[in-house]
């Protein structure tokens, strides 16, 4: 076995992820706004009205003509009609009169003031406005949140509801998205026991499936997942191609190290290809990258803690990257709540809490237990710390990254 790159930087790694999962991108489907919640835009949505569409009344009061209002003292106009939010009525303002309008509501012809109900007084059909209203005040202007023509979402931006309101508010009813990556789970290992059955002694409960599932569909997927497989490379071997002519990625793990029952790193490298395999990082070292078939291959180590850390960094970003996502994920720093000494250079990754200092600045307090075993501190903790790369000492109140999970 040979011919990849290993033992690579995290760097490196990232850099490979993204240049395959460029090659890779999922084709684009047309869906109803009501369906692309989380969906990453395939096409710029460019305006096709502008917005607001039409000249509008900010409050509820009365529309007028601002040349009617003396200047120095109060002024009586002669209320004429209504206007509604809803269509525009068929009526033009004159000199001397001013329309009844709520929120929303088009400009009457010949208007361009509004006055609030609050500083006018009303008495039999007549209206005061109070001296010193400013002309044009509370309208809302045609085009003063987007113009016709803009490029309003680009492509590559994520949907969340504020940009799905958006489209709608353009009247758009269907988005160009990027397609969904198909993901097939995988847990291996000959120690693996299902939650509800009994444990024979050196059994272990699967954990990883629950977690891995669980990440996935925090990611708007629908993972599926297989059996588990038994250390056996030619039971593994059909269970993963059959996955691999039917799904975009496959996932597995646990049988990416060098125990002798790790086997996905020669299986890969006979039947489909390595892009990378370990990368210097703790947890997660031996995470293996590849293709089986048309299925791009993803082995994370079997440590809870390593699933957590390879899927939030490297396996996000490959599902990122399938989907065409151009704007990268907000990254959240915190200052340490205690000092930290890692005594080796690697990228590592702690579990750590979140919680506000009593200055109001977000702290993260790392949890001791470090071992990539231990689940508990992982559900204790609600982020993994990032501490980068070369720096060894991290004194307490350093401002680290943080990947809420
Ligand atoms: P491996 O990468 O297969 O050598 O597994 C590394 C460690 O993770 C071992 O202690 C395994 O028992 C454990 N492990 C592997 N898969 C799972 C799983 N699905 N759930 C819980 N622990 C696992
Ligand atoms: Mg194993």
């Amino acid at each position: 076995m040979g011919g990849f790159p290993t033992r690579i930087s995290y760097d490196d790694a990232s850099r490979i992820v993204d240049h395959i999962a460029s090659e890779r991108r999922l084709a684009h489907e047309r869906l109803a706004i009501k369906r692309v919640d989380g969906r990453i835009l395939a096409q710029d949505l460019t305006a096709s009205i502008s917005l607001p569409a039409f000249d509008n009344s900010r409050m509820d009061g009365f529309a007028l003509r601002h040349a009617d209002l003396n200047p120095e003292s109060g002024t009586e106009l002669r209320i004429v009609g209504a206007q509604f939010a809803g269509p525009l009525l068929d009526q033009a303002l004159q000199s001397g009169q001013c329309i009844r309008i709520t929120t929303g509501a088009p400009l009457p012809e010949g208007a361009d003031t509004v006055v609030i109900k609050e500083e006018t007084h009303e008495r039999d059909g007549l209206l005061t406005v109070p001296a010193g209203v400013a002309a044009g005040a509370d309208i809302r202007r045609a085009g003063e949140d987007v113009r016709v023509g803009e490029v309003v979402l680009g492509a590559g931006s994520v949907l969340f509801p504020a940009r799905v309101s958006l489209a709608a508010a353009l009247g758009v009813a269907e988005l160009e998205v990027s397609q969904r990556p198909t993901v097939a789970v995988f847990t291996t290992g000959d120690e693996l026991v299902e939650p509800g059955l009994p444990l024979l002694p050196g059994q272990i409960y699967n954990s990883n499936r629950e977690l891995l599932m669980g990440l996935l569909r925090a990611e708007g997927l629908e993972p599926v997942a297989w059996p588990t497989l038994p250390d056996d490379p030619a039971r593994i071997e059909t269970a993963l191609r059959d996955a691999a002519s039917a799904f975009d990625l496959v996932i597995t793990c646990g049988g990416v190290s060098a125990g002798e029952k790790d086997h996905l790193p020669a299986l890969l490298a006979a039947q489909g290809g390595i892009h990378f395999w370990k990368v210097k990082m703790k947890p997660g070292m031996p995470v293996l990258f590849g293709n089986l078939d048309q299925a791009l291959f993803l082995g994370l180590p079997g440590n809870p803690v390593s699933v957590l850390a390879t899927f939030l960094t490297l396996g996000r970003r490959l599902l990122d990257g399938l989907q065409g996502r151009a704007e990268p994920r907000a990254k959240r720093f915190a200052r340490l709540t205690a000092s930290w000494n890692k005594s080796h250079e690697r990228l590592e990754f702690l579990r750590g809490r979140l919680q506000y200092g009593q200055d109001g600045v977000l702290g993260v307090a790392p949890n001791s237990a470090d071992a990539s075993h231990r689940l508990r501190a992982a559900a204790d903790s609600d982020v993994l710390i990032v501490l980068g790369e070369g720096a060894q000492e991290f004194p307490i109140g350093s401002v680290v990254e943080v990947l809420v999970y």
